[in-house]
């Protein structure tokens, strides 16, 4: 494959604190890179010191590589550089390529020499850029100085044994840990803002995320939860690859709630038996945990009481990753990932159903145990996982596309796994 002379420099800095997991981590962070890129020509990936070098064939679409690279976790940060031969003039043009199209009023160069051979030191390399391109910048009437302290723009330049590397414009990187590095969890998706951020998060730490979204029906067309959820489900996937989503009509085991059930419990009903089927899926899925978007008192069935009560009907650990946020904080975050435009979508939620009219505020695990006194909870479960469809979801070549038609969940399964 002919080169290309440009290259994307990634950093990262969080797999450092790793100690001796550092080559498993870096490994998970190569596997993601080439997955995040299938589909455009990388001639080579490589490792020198602690940064990637991605190397790309001729015709590589650079512009959708690097948006590409905005999903990838593990990346503090990117960019992408021009490759000159190890010459200094040849480093000059290209760092006054770099920059003379940036808006900035101080400046720095810094080098790095990771090949020792080149005859300059790295400050000298440092001057020489750094005086030329301040009278090219003159020349072109531009009112800008040389700031080493805090400069607007720092202009890198590092040198390998090959070649050398120029770039002033870092990229910031989705942070966290590489994808797939700390297991499978499940996470209720509602298809509201706070569930997806919550999802979101865990995959940040290297969880991957499988999604249960309880629907119900009587809703117009277009109106329903589901194509919510599966937009959200579609839409989290490039950042962990593959995706399942659980499907769980709900309003049958709403309606037996109603009949059965004090009216004000029934939304923390409704929530533990979510959990409960959703642990069920979750045994299945060899996932570890269940993950939701509880944000604590954010509504009634939010109380510190309620969350312990409601959690207190399963036994696998309960994650809430945004217990401690405030919704402002989690909007930011959903605007941030694009989640924002899918939830705000109108669509028929399966809770809204049913609502009481003074809900519960501080109940204890004890009072819904006796609230649920009159159902049969084993067989709700067990209606609610053998209805439960499961569609998967992967990420090929630049886009999202369902893995096989959904099916229904194997009778054999439905049982306790
Ligand atoms: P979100 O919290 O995602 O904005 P919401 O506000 O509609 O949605 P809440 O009433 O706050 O949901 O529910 C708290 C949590 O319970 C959700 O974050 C989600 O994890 C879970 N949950 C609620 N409804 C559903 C549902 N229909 N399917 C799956 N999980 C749900
Ligand atoms: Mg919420």
């Amino acid at each position: 494959m002919p080169a290309n002379r440009q290259v994307i420099v990634v950093h990262y800095h969080e797999l450092w604190l790793k100690g001796g997991n550092r080559r498993f981590f870096l490994g998970k962070l190569i596997v993601a890179l080439r997955k995040a890129l299938e589909g455009i020509p990388v001639r080579r990936i490589g490792q020198p010191s602690d940064r990637i070098l991605l190397e790309f064939g001729e015709g590589a679409q650079l512009d959708e590589a690097l948006a590409r690279l905005a999903r990838v976790f593990g990346v503090a940060n990117y960019a992408l550089a021009r490759r000159t031969d190890r010459d200094l003039e040849a480093i000059c043009r290209a760092a006054w390529e770099e920059v003379c199209g940036e808006v900035f009023s101080s400046f720095a160069v810094r080098t790095k020499r990771s090949d020792k051979s080149f005859p300059m030191r790295a400050n000298e390399v440092e001057r020489r850029v750094g005086r030329y391109l301040l009278e090219r910048l003159r020349e072109a009437g531009r009112n800008v100085r040389v700031g080493l302290d805090a400069p607007e723009l720092t202009c890198r330049i590092e040198i390998t044994a090959d070649d050398a590397l120029i770039y002033a414009r870092k990229i910031l990187g989705a942070g966290g840990l590489p994808a797939n590095t700390a297991g499978r969890v499940l996470c209720l998706l509602s298809g509201g803002f706070d569930s997806a951020v919550a999802a979101y998060k865990m995959m940040k730490r290297g969880a991957h995320v499988s999604f249960v979204h309880f629907y119900g029906a009587g809703a117009r067309p277009g109106e329903s939860s589901l194509h919510v959820a599966r937009e959200l489900v579609r839409h989290l996937t490039p950042y962990q690859f593959t995706s399942r989503l659980y499907l769980v009509p709900f309003e049958p085991i709403q309606r037996e709630i109603v009949r059965r059930a004090p009216e004000r419990y029934r939304v923390l009903l409704y929530r533990r038996m979510m959990l409960r089927i959703a642990e069920r899926l979750a045994r299945r899925d060899r996932a570890l945990a269940l993950v939701t978007g509880d944000s604590l008192a954010q509504v009634a069935s939010q109380t510190l009481h309620n969350l312990v009560a409601v959690g207190a009907a399963v036994q696998l650990p309960l994650f809430r990753p945004l217990l401690g946020e405030d919704k402002q904080q989690i909007l930011a975050v959903a605007r941030q990932i694009g989640t924002y435009a899918i939830s705000a979508e109108p669509f028929h939620d399966c809770c809204p159903l049913f609502l009481p009219r003074v809900p519960a505020l501080h109940c204890s695990a004890g009072e819904l145990d006796t609230a649920e006194a009159l159902l049969d909870l084993e067989e709700l479960v067990r209606r609610g996982v053998a209805a439960t469809q499961l569609e998967r979801y992967r990420w090929t070549a630049g886009r999202v596309v369902p893995v096989e038609a959904v099916r229904a969940i194997p009778a054999s399964s439905s049982g306790s796994a």
